[in-house]
């Protein structure tokens, strides 16, 4: 049996007896649970110290097992057609008699549904009776796995297994889409705004004060390296973190790469690397030089606010 086969069944093995298994996606590593059972999702957010009022994405490999629990719609089947499996999520409405947990949809009537492109984790998916809940396998706030090591400097020998599928092709999560009503964009990612509104024929609204999700109160920090970060900087002191995305004629052992060249979707594979390489060199700041706010750039902007909110 190779390799590959026997990780997979593995993972199955623990998943069906209601166990957390990381899987890798071309977004970030998942920390995935069967999303019909809420004593498995319960063990996610009980790893993740994830709040509650947070709902996770149910990962799915076919649309024949989606219909089962969600009322699909017409600008759904046109994105699915286009832009699936990729880095892109839909909040679509619950089918009465879904079996998905309520713990995955904090009671919502609402649910977060993906189709990632990862080949294992298709093929995991395929053979699992159910889909997959799985937020991103990191301590929840902090900075999210794009390896097999990076999940496991988060939990250690906590969680039963991780299925190795190599480096996450994207390295930023999905872009979220709401389609419930009126499609809205309710976090910017790996898929770029300008594709969805060119299948969908129109410019479709960033909801960037979507706050029904979260919490009164909540902290908006999020994906953080646990250091405060600078942006918009063009000189770091010596002893700071600079993260560039344009070669420099003079580099310095403090400066870190996003790109050499400018290119904004190799600066959003690398980001999440680079954080956890400066906040393994115990760097006690982090300044970022300015990053254009166009196509993956958006994202990047987000990311790195959320990351440097207090
Ligand atoms: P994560 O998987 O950790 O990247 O987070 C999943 C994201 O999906 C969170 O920002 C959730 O708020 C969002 N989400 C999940 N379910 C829903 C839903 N029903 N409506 C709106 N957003 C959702
Ligand atoms: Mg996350």
């Amino acid at each position: 049996m190779n390799n590959n086969l026997a990780n997979i069944k593995k993972s199955i093995f623990y998943l069906n007896k209601s166990e957390c298994v990381a899987i890798p996606t071309e977004t970030v590593y998942g920390l995935a649970a069967n999303a019909y059972s809420s004593k498995a999702v319960r063990k996610i957010y009980a790893l993740k110290k994830r709040p509650r009022n947070n709902p996770s994405i149910v990962h799915y490999s076919s649309l024949n097992r989606l219909e089962k629990d969600c009322e699909l719609n017409k600008n759904f089947l046109i994105l699915y057609k286009k832009l699936c499996p990729g880095p892109i999520t839909f909040v679509l409405k619950l089918k009465k008699g879904s079996r998905i947990s309520r713990i995955v949809t904090n009671n919502k009537t609402t649910v977060a549904v993906r189709f990632p492109k990862n080949k294992l984790t298709q093929k995991l998916l395929g053979l699992l009776k159910y889909p997959l809940a799985a937020p991103s396998a990191n301590i929840s706030t902090k900075i999210s796995p794009v390896s097999k090591e990076d999940v496991k400097e988060e939990f250690g020998n906590k969680i039963k297994f991780i299925l190795d599928g190599g480096r996450s092709t994207i390295g930023l999560e999905s872009t979220i889409i709401s389609l419930v009503d009126k499609p809205k964009i309710l976090r910017l990612g790996g898929m770029q705004r300008s594709k969805i509104n060119k299948v969908l024929n129109k410019i479709i609204k960033y909801d960037r004060n979507n706050k029904k999700i979260t919490a009164p109160g909540q902290s908006k920090l999020h994906y953080s390296p646990g250091i405060p970060i600078k942006l918009n900087t063009t000189e770091p002191k010596h002893d700071e973190a600079f993260i560039l995305i344009k070669k420099r004629k003079k580099s310095c052992k403090n400066y870190f790469y996003l790109s050499k060249t400018k290119n904004l979707k190799q600066a959003a594979k690398n980001l999440y690397r680079i954080l956890r390489k400066i906040k393994k060199k115990n760097y006690k700041s982090i300044v970022v030089e300015k990053i254009p706010n166009f196509g993956f750039g958006e994202a990047i902007n987000d990311r790195l606010k959320k990351a440097s909110a207090k």
